[in-house]
């Protein structure tokens, strides 16, 4: 949620920051802002809407500044409108704030505040930071001193960076629970909510943890913690390229990253899956190996896309592996005191690594003495971090909202698991060969459906208009079935529900007329015939069919109104490839409608608040 970028140097600043937020836009981009300091003050300018409205009202102004901040906002507290965009300033307007995150007890720190003469001018949590920031100066006189006993006073999650024109030369930047990371450059610095926004100046970094405030200066960083002692601060090198984070030539970052799927998909399997020998290796598990094949039953968290991944992961863990797992929505295993012991094992699943309610998940079951593992695509995140080991799949940045490559990633990455749990329990050599040939053989399949996109495109044309979809699936296309109405739901605004084909009677079997289109992932497996009978349910009543099935389905041509074709693979990999088409076809009929693709209204990419 939130972008937020900060820059110190020699440099004009505000290319340097509109740039970082353009790039991390697709975290929030309800409103943005900027400040910089400029003749001694600070000056600030912000808008609703996008960053490319800000760029207009920053035109041909502000050059010389060589300090200053920004922040697209994804707002929590107050409506998305100029006053509540950030920066956010104290009374005297020489202190300003940009904050990704929640301040839980905003409520009474402002009316505190208030009381004591502070002017308050937006509906945000976050104004209460630069007001009390104000309070601790007159009496400190130094700023990051201030903003230390600031944090105190805070309940809740913060990524602030705080500038302030009594002290002109430095951003202080603190972290709790809301990611941030600083870069180091030729005498300059700048520091952000993610790295895509300072690759293009540096790829010498450091993660702040949380607990951390970093002084940023020109030409050195100090990172302190909360009691004012300095720590050792890890610098790590960025590797990914410019290029993963620019659209190269596709219209939509989402078009680009289902497209990237055949390599992505490779990516997670690289080094790790020797399809000939049956060997799967899986080096941040080694050390929890003998957890992992001694737990009494493994659990799968996750929220959105990745919560559907586990779902998967689910069938692939019993099926193949033989364990017993089960699958929760992050938010509510936090809250509900679960019964975890240190015989269970949870696995924590999450795009961005950042995701609240993940952690909030992961630290709710460490306190209970489970293993945590971590399933996260962005390296260094904090899920990443606070796990005892884990599997990052190797997605490379993903910018569209709506999550694709990573989804499929995260299912490989179940696979590995799932085929390398299954050997660890003494599964026959020869059966794990036959199933790790297949999982080599997805990326090459998945690169022949991308080739028949077009046809997808034409369908979606006919569906533009629809005002409901449903989505129905068995097994372990059940989850795939509710994937592919949550993409069309988050990129199209069209109402979607995914069900089990068979439930499809016990209720929403009354929705179904001439107006409703129905998709069935209907591949050739076990269920097969099961799935073909709730299919013609649905044509008595007049549905309009559209099926995912696989390419030597010649029965179904006769049923459905439109197929979309798929290879057949063993089973329970068959969900990496029949969700495919689903992100096609949602892709398109958003493309149709004109909504904005890669960043579908009131979402974030990485939900870093609860
Ligand atoms: N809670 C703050 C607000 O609503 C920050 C939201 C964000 O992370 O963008 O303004």
């Amino acid at each position: 949620m939130c972008g937020i970028v900060g820059y110190v140097g020699k440099r004009s600043c505000l290319p340097i920051i509109l740039e970082g937020l353009r790039r991390l836009e697709y975290r929030g981009y309800d409103s943005a802002g900027i400040t910089i300091l400029e003749d001694g003050r600070l000056e600030t300018r912000k808008k609703a809407g996008k960053v490319a409205d800000l760029e207009n009202i920053w035109k041909s102004t502000g050059g010389s500044a060589t300090i200053g901040m920004g922040h697209t906002r994804w707002a929590t507290h107050g409506e998305p409108n100029d006053r509540n965009a950030h920066p956010h300033h104290d009374c005297s307007g020489s202190i300003a704030v940009v904050h990704n995150g929640v301040i839980e007890n905003y409520r009474a720190l402002k009316i505190k505040l208030e009381k004591s003469g502070h002017l308050f001018s937006s509906e945000t949590d976050t104004e209460v930071i630069a007001h009390l920031i104000e309070e601790f100066y007159e009496k400190t006189t130094d700023l990051a001193q201030a903003v230390r006993l600031t944090l105190r006073q805070l309940d809740g999650t913060y990524g602030i960076v705080v500038m302030s024109a009594r002290d002109p030369e430095k951003l202080v930047a603190a972290r709790k629970g809301s990611p941030l990371v600083v870069g180091y450059g030729e005498g300059e610095s700048i520091v952000a909510s993610d790295a895509s926004a300072l690759v293009e100046h540096t790829r010498d970094v450091t993660y702040l943890l949380d607990g951390q405030l970093a002084v940023v200066e020109r030409a050195t960083v100090t990172v302190k913690n909360l009691e004012d002692v300095e720590v050792e601060k890890a610098v790590e090198h960025i590797t990914f390229d410019l290029e993963q984070i620019e659209k190269s030539g596709y219209e939509h970052f989402m078009l680009k990253e289902i497209h990237e799927q055949p390599e992505t998909i490779r990516n997670a399997m690289r080094g790790r899956l020797l399809a000939a020998d049956g060997e799967v290796k899986l080096g941040g598990l080694q050390d929890v190996m003998e957890k992992l094949v001694a737990a009494k039953r493994i659990i799968l968290v996750g929220c959105g896309t990745s919560w559907h991944a586990g779902l998967v992961g689910e069938y692939m863990l019993e099926q193949i592996a033989k364990v017993p797992a089960e699958v929760e929505y992050a938010s509510e295993f936090r809250y509900r005191n679960p019964l975890v012991s240190k015989d269970d094992v949870v696995f924590l699943i999450s795009q961005s690594g950042e995701t609240a309610d993940t952690l909030a998940a992961l630290r709710e079951a460490k306190g209970k003495g489970a293993t945590v593992l971590g399933i996260v695509n962005v390296v260094g995140s904090t899920i990443a971090r606070e796990s005892d080991g884990g599997v990052y799949v190797h997605a490379g940045p993903e910018i569209g909202v709506a999550s694709t490559k990573a989804f499929t990633s995260q299912l490989t990455v179940l696979a590995l698991i799932s085929l390398m749990l299954a050997r660890a329990k003494g599964m026959a050599k020869r059966d794990i060969v036959a199933l790790a040939k297949e999982l080599d053989a997805v990326p090459g399949k998945v690169k022949k459906i991308l080739e028949d996109a077009k046809v997808v495109a034409d369908i979606a044309r006919e569906f533009k208009d629809a005002r409901h979809f449903l989505y129905l699936g068995r097994g372990a296309n059940f989850p795939v079935a509710l994937e592919g109405a949550l993409k069309l739901k988050e990129i199209s605004y069209i109402h979607a529900e995914g069900y089990p084909a068979a439930e499809m009677k016990h209720g929403p079997i009354a929705l179904i007329d001439e107006h409703m289109p129905v998709v069935f992932v209907a591949p050739k497996d076990a269920i097969y015939e099961k799935v073909i009978s709730n299919l013609q349910e649905v044509k008595a009543r007049r549905g309009r069919i559209i099926a995912v099935a696989n390419d030597d389905d010649m029965e179904i041509q006769a049923m459905a109104e439109f197929v979309l074709r798929v290879p057949r693979t063993y089973g329970f990999f068959g969900p990496i490839l029949n969700v495919i088409p689903l992100q096609l076809l949602s892709y398109y009929i958003a493309v149709a409608r004109g909504t904005n693709v890669d960043q579908p209204r009131n979402l974030a990419k990485s939900v870093t608040v609860e």
